[in-house]
């Protein structure tokens, strides 16, 4: 089974599926890579809150919701976190704030002018998911993964949140994306005809049509992980961008083995 999340990282560098599924590195814990964690779990728990934010903001005031919203996650840093949790995390925790507390600003301004163009109610089907970090797996695919909500607004669709960069690079998101929808497809036995990438930094929603193109090259992708993974070993530096080398987490062991 090839992880939706796999065919992203593909398109990313797919040396780095051969490091970690098949050379079994694990990148070294270092403080950006924790820094990394910390507001990934923070901006998802935010993104998952988005009913609860607007359903306590009846009078407009959405940034008082979402201020006491992000006191209460990061009371609870350490439970959010789980496995992930080192002590110097709450090292960290300052600084995330406040970049989360900067970005809230954009939220409410979403939220706001999302109440005002559909009405709050409208509003609240769209930000409610049916369904959160949702299991999916399909032997006929040969793909798993966990999606970050499934929204049932009449169709299904899913949505793949982005607590980090806002590149997608080589449209690794979108193919991640619609991995999930095929998944969602075979495993409900109804079209999902598209999706949304939201991106928690900028509070963008990128809508992705499942075309057949896009899920032709989600299936090749799927097949060029597989082969990796069965032990053909891609060079170094495999996409000609030393920029990403000089910011990758295993550039060490990349550039030694
Ligand atoms: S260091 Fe470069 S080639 Fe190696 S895994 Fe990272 S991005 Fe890929």
């Amino acid at each position: 089974m090839i992880r939706a999340s796999d065919l992203n990282r593909y398109c990313f560098c797919p040396r780095s599926i051969y490091l970690t599924d098949v050379a079994q590195i694990t990148p070294p814990v270092t403080l950006e890579l924790l820094r990394g964690r910390v507001g990934h779990a923070v901006r998802h728990e935010i993104s998952l809150r988005q009913r609860r934010i607007l359903d306590e903001s009846r009078d407009g005031e959405y940034m008082t919701s979402l201020n006491s919203q992000i006191d209460e996650i990061f009371s609870d840093l350490r439970g959010l976190m789980g496995a992930d949790w080192r002590s110097e995390c709450s090292l960290l925790a300052d600084d995330v704030k406040h970049e989360v507390i900067q970005e809230a600003r954009l939220l409410a301004s979403d939220l706001d002018a999302m109440v005002s163009d559909v009405g709050l109610k409208r509003a609240l089907a769209i930000v409610s998911p049916w369904q959160v970090d949702y299991p999916l797996e399909s032997k006929n695919l040969g793909l798993t993964g966990r999606v970050d909500k499934v929204i049932n607004d009449g169709v299904l669709m899913p949505v793949d949140i982005k607590t980090g960069s806002t590149v997608d690079w080589g449209g690794g998101d979108a193919l991640q994306l619609c991995a999930y929808g095929m998944l969602i497809e075979d495993t409900f036995k109804q079209h999902v005809p598209y999706g949304i990438i939201e991106y928690t930094r900028t509070v963008e929603k990128k809508p992705v049509v499942f075309t057949d193109k896009l899920k032709a090259k989600t299936l090749d992708t799927r097949d060029a992980v597989k082969e990796i993974i069965d032990g053909v070993e891609p060079p170094v530096c495999p996409h000609g961008e030393p920029k990403k080398c000089e910011a990758c987490n295993l550039k060490d062991d990349c550039y030694r083995i």
